[in-house]
């Protein structure tokens, strides 16, 4: 068995890169060393925040609310608040619920869980059944991202949070950095710093990712040792992702080349850099028309994905009242809808005359 290169003692971690081997007490050290030094270089927190932990129920969010509540004891201005939202997953989401109540009163932390149901009316399972019966064009990560993001905020804002800090880690980081390449979506790789968001907006609240340079091993090893590691925990949906296969790729190059990750990670630094230069990234920050949060265009993300469920509607005179830029976007997503409805009409005419022929 390997030993420690520092005190002897039976290493449980070594770095495939440098060749050291940690055993449990310099692995939560060196673990330690390093969050704080990501925390000081970008500087994710200051002396007095109240910091919104948005916490999934899996390993690297519970990590983080443990991490951070164990050094807030050494920042007394600092207030923690966990933060999770229950989109409603049959069969994932109920056993979370129950692991985050339980390691928050260990702890003692305070909680809040926000609930899609309450929020948009309808759980995540059923959403997605909406969207199949509509035919709408999107995966089920698209309505689950939009809408986790848009509640985390509403409501780390209304319990006062300055900042809300996620559990990303840096396998995380370049995986979406590599599916945004694949995209060709430069905006988004310009969002992907350690402080998120160009936003300059009342109601925006900051987003820090404190597990930035630390790989997914090394916050897997950090559960482990805290009793947060429950084996394979992986949403029912993500199999409908291309992450997934990225994920593997990025793993097999690591595996072949040691630090591959590390150098993917400076590669989107200086990226953000470059774009940060161009001005790319910095959008105007506008107000949703419909429900005031902060938005990327006239109207929001979440309202624009409500109205194509068809479970936000606006009566003409409703729609009448919003500027003419909201109007119109709504208006044309609407007709893509009809004219999308009427295609599979279509097809479905057709490949049914086709099955009729066919058992002639
Ligand atoms: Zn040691
Ligand atoms: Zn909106």
């Amino acid at each position: 068995m390997a030993k420690c290169s520092l005190c002897g003692r039976p290493a449980i971690y070594i770095s495939r890169i440098s060749g050291v081997a940690l055993c449990e007490k310099h692995f939560l050290e060196y673990f330690d060393r390093k969050v704080r030094r990501t925390i000081r270089k970008y500087k994710l927190f200051k002396p007095k925040d109240h910091i919104a932990v948005a916490v999934s129920g899996g390993k690297d969010s519970l990590s983080l609310l443990h991490y951070l509540h164990k050094l807030s004891r050494r920042v007394p201005g600092w207030k923690i608040t966990a933060l999770l939202v229950d989109e409603g997953i049959r069969g994932y989401r109920e056993y979370t619920v129950k692991r985050l109540e339980k390691v928050a009163s260990e702890l003692g932390v305070d909680y809040v869980v926000v609930r899609f149901k309450d929020e948009l009316g309808f759980t995540l399972d059923k959403i997605v059944k909406i969207a199949l019966e509509r035919g709408l064009p999107y995966k089920p990560c698209t309505f689950c991202g939009v809408f986790r993001r848009y509640l985390l905020n509403k409501k780390a804002r209304e319990i006062g949070a300055a900042v809300i800090a996620t559990g990303h880690n840096l396998d995380d980081i370049i995986q979406t950095y590599m599916m945004n390449i694949i995209d060709n979506d430069w905006t988004k790789i310009a969002r992907l710093g350690p402080v998120s968001g160009p936003a300059h907006h009342p109601r925006f609240v900051r987003k820090v990712k404190p597990f930035y340079e630390v790989l997914e091993k090394e916050t897997t090893i950090y559960a482990i040792l805290n009793g947060f590691y429950e084996g394979f925990e992986e949403c029912p949906y993500a199999r409908f992702g291309v992450r997934w296969t990225v994920r593997k790729m990025l793993n097999q190059l690591e595996e072949q080349y040691p630090g591959v990750k590390y150098s993917i990670l400076q590669s989107l630094l200086t990226a953000i850099d470059m774009l940060n230069k161009l001005g790319i990234g910095e959008g105007e920050v506008e107000t949703c028309a419909i429900c005031g949060e902060p938005s990327a265009h006239p109207v929001c993300r979440a309202c624009m994905l409500k109205i194509e469920l068809g479970i936000l509607e606006l009566s003409p005179e409703k729609l009448a009242q919003l500027p003419p830029s909201a109007r119109k976007m709504i208006e044309s997503s609407l007709k893509l809808y009809e004219r999308r409805n009427a295609q599979n009409k279509q097809t479905n005419k057709t490949s049914r005359g086709v099955d009729e022929a066919a058992s002639f």
